[in-house]
């Protein structure tokens, strides 16, 4: 069985609401797409982020985009707060100059950094003010 998308609002609802809430400014809201998968055979992977490389951009003269996409069987297992660490994950691998590549995991996406950005993330929800 090939693997299957679905449309995921409740996970573009919330990376927005992340890259609002974390001032992630180099990162353009309108450009990051989201979706659900079933049927992913990879065993442990939770989530991973796609970007619209150059070649893509160019050729088809296209601006660059990104999806995130959450792997069904696992993330809506996750408790919630798993869930927005994971997407705060997948949105720093999102370089600074939003050109359809990445940042590497080594000195960018790491735990420490995800945490950070959790505790950053809870004291700006509206409401914890
Ligand atoms: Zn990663």
């Amino acid at each position: 069985m090939p693997i299957k998308y679905y449309e995921a609002p409740d996970v573009k609802r919330r990376v927005d609401r992340i890259i609002h809430q974390l001032d992630l400014a180099h990162i353009s809201p309108q450009l990051v797409y989201c979706c659900r998968s079933r049927g992913s055979k990879s065993r442990y992977v939770v989530a991973r982020i796609h970007g619209r490389r150059r070649i893509w951009q160019e050729v088809l003269n296209l601006p660059p985009a990104y999806v995130i996409e959450v792997i069904s069987e696992r993330y809506d297992r996750l408790a919630e707060v798993d869930q927005e660490k994971t997407l705060i994950h997948e949105l720093l691998h999102i370089p600074r100059g939003f050109a359809g590549g990445f940042r590497p995991h080594k000195g960018y996406v790491t735990r420490e950094i995800v945490e950070r950005l959790y505790t950053k993330l809870q004291r700006n929800k509206p409401g914890n003010l």
